[in-house]
């Protein structure tokens, strides 16, 4: 099996002319305040230590997060820095995306007391991007090399944490996934102004350092069944992620520049890494110059609308059915969109796109909020007579994911999946109905956070550790194979 090699890229080396020049300079002049690192100390010493850690519980990761602050207004950033990453094998990236408003920042006691949160994601970037340039992160060193394999089926935050986590208690691991950088969605998915894409590949560096093996371009379903991957390796994790983007059935759906979030996407972070991609340069995927519609609004949304804002669009507004408290994207990104100059047309459903071979409009209806149903949400009910029509020469579906179906591509119907299509498993062992097949992240919880997707390859990677020990004291497959 060929493996093939890691591509990192300097994006600052291969932008491809001025207008990638004129983009990248948009995607970092944020014009909400950056975080000053000098600030670091000052806001690390504004916790209270009030010895009820909301902030912590509230963390997916349980981060230790009083004590890392009370280090850093020590300024002991060393041991803040060994405190953090105990924990979290992806701290600058969380530090940076994590929605903190919904997580460890929203449950501070400082924040409930009206005074505003201690900004935990940034210190928390802060310390690791000061061991970063002090050169404390080193690749994870096995105490002792075992003779088990384990397959992994993604690189993205799930399966770089089960990596890590399984080569620090000394398995072989080999990654397989389907495109050709490792990061999963921090790469193709998350845009740039909210993640650097060296950021990525300097930890995918890192994990290849500690003795993972990438096998990239390689597509399970493809180049090889799962039964095949069963053979090789003596456990599998599938952590494939959910990318069948949820489609909207009115008129005109099929009309040219009515696009899918993940494609308009892909295409913007690929072209920012400096690749040639024909349909953004022939201008269908590139929003310069034109009204841009985004159907949704959950954090693909607003990352739609803040690219097209950067790219340069005439106008760009956000049409969303339900309300601004009822939306599921993070308030700070909706914040982020307004200033930057996003229209948000709340309570507002697309009933047709209009145009004769590209779209030149929306029709759009509006939305009552009507009785609560099983899930406890309002229902949104159109209001007869109100239809408006909403200018747009691209319009972007951003309406959430699905997961494709595994079972068929993987050639494997005895994988077990929910009514959902998500991979079923049990949460204790996170085993799928196979036998040494585990699952972890999105694929199991649907689509979530890059914290979520760190802690279920952790689990999984305790799980995968735990079975294989199990297995050799049981006598099989090989009595010589020894696991710590
Ligand atoms: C546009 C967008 C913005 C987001 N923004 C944020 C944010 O700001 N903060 C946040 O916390 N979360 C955010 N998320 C969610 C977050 O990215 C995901 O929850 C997280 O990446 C899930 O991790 P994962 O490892 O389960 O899957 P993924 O990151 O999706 O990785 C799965 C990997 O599996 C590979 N793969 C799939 N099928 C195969 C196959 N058959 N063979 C080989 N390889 C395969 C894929 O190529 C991919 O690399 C965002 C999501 C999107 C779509
Ligand atoms: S991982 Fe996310 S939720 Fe946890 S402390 Fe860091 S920023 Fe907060």
């Amino acid at each position: 099996m060929p493996n093939r090699m890691l591509k990192f890229v300097d994006v600052g080396q291969r932008l491809p002319d001025k207008r990638a020049a004129e983009i990248r300079r948009k995607d970092f002049d944020e014009i909400y305040e950056e975080f000053d690192p000098a600030r670091a100390g000052e806001q690390a010493a504004r916790c209270s230590q009030c010895g009820v850690p909301f902030c912590q519980v509230h963390c997916p990761l349980h981060n230790n997060i009083p004590d890392w602050l009370m280090l850093t207004a020590e300024g002991r950033i060393e041991e803040a820095y060994e405190l953090a990453q105990a924990t979290n094998n992806l701290p600058e990236i969380c530090g940076r995306i994590c929605p903190q408003d919904r997580l460890c920042e929203g449950n501070c006691v400082i924040e409930q007391a009206g005074h505003g949160t201690v900004t935990i994601g940034s210190v928390e970037r802060y310390i690791t991007e000061t061991a970063w340039d002090r050169g404390w992160v080193k690749p994870v060193k096995p105490p002792r090399e075992l003779e088990t394999s384990v397959g992994i089926i993604g690189a993205g935050p799930a399966g770089l944490a089960a990596a890590e986590e399984l080569r620090r208690r000394g398995h072989r691991v080999d990654v397989y996934d389907r495109y050709d950088r490792v990061g999963g969605l921090l790469v193709y998915g998350i845009p740039n102004f909210k993640l650097e894409k060296q950021v990525v590949a300097r930890r995918a560096e890192l994990i290849a350092a500690a003795g993972v093996t990438f096998h990239l371009n390689f597509e399970i379903g493809r180049d090889a069944t799962l039964a095949d991957l069963r053979q090789r390796h003596d456990a599998l994790l599938i952590a494939t992620g959910v990318y069948k983007g949820r489609d909207i059935k009115v008129p005109g759906v099929g009309l040219g520049n009515v696009v899918p979030a993940l494609d308009y996407l892909i295409a913007s972070n690929r072209w920012g890494l400096g690749e040639q991609v024909p349909a953004f340069e022939d201008g269908m995927l590139d929003a310069r110059d034109k009204d841009v519609v985004v159907i949704g609004g959950g954090d693909t949304a607003m990352d739609c609308v803040r690219t097209a804002v950067r790219q340069g669009a005439k106008s760009v507004k956000c049409l969303y059915r339900r309300d601004r408290i009822n939306m599921p994207g993070s308030q700070r990104e909706v914040a982020h969109a307004e200033e930057e100059g996003v229209e948000f047309v709340w309570l507002a459903a697309p009933e047709a796109f209009l145009g004769d071979d590209k779209v030149t409009g929306v029709r759009a209806v509006r939305i009552h909020l009507g009785i609560t149903d099983a899930t406890g949400r309002q229902t949104p009910q159109p209001v007869p007579g109100s239809s408006f029509t909403v200018e747009a020469d691209l319009v972007i579906k951003a309406l959430g994911f699905d997961p494709e179906d595994l079972p068929s591509l993987f050639d494997a119907p005895e994988l077990g999946v929910t009514r959902w299509g998500t991979i079923g498993i049990d949460f204790r062992t996170m085993k799928t109905s196979l036998d040494g097949v585990f699952a972890a992240g999105d694929i199991v919880r649907g689509a979530s956070l890059v914290v979520w997707a760190v802690r279920d390859g952790r689990d999984a990677a305790a799980q995968i550790h735990k079975y294989l020990l199990a297995k050799q004291t049981a006598g099989a497959p090989s009595a010589d194979r020894a696991v710590a």
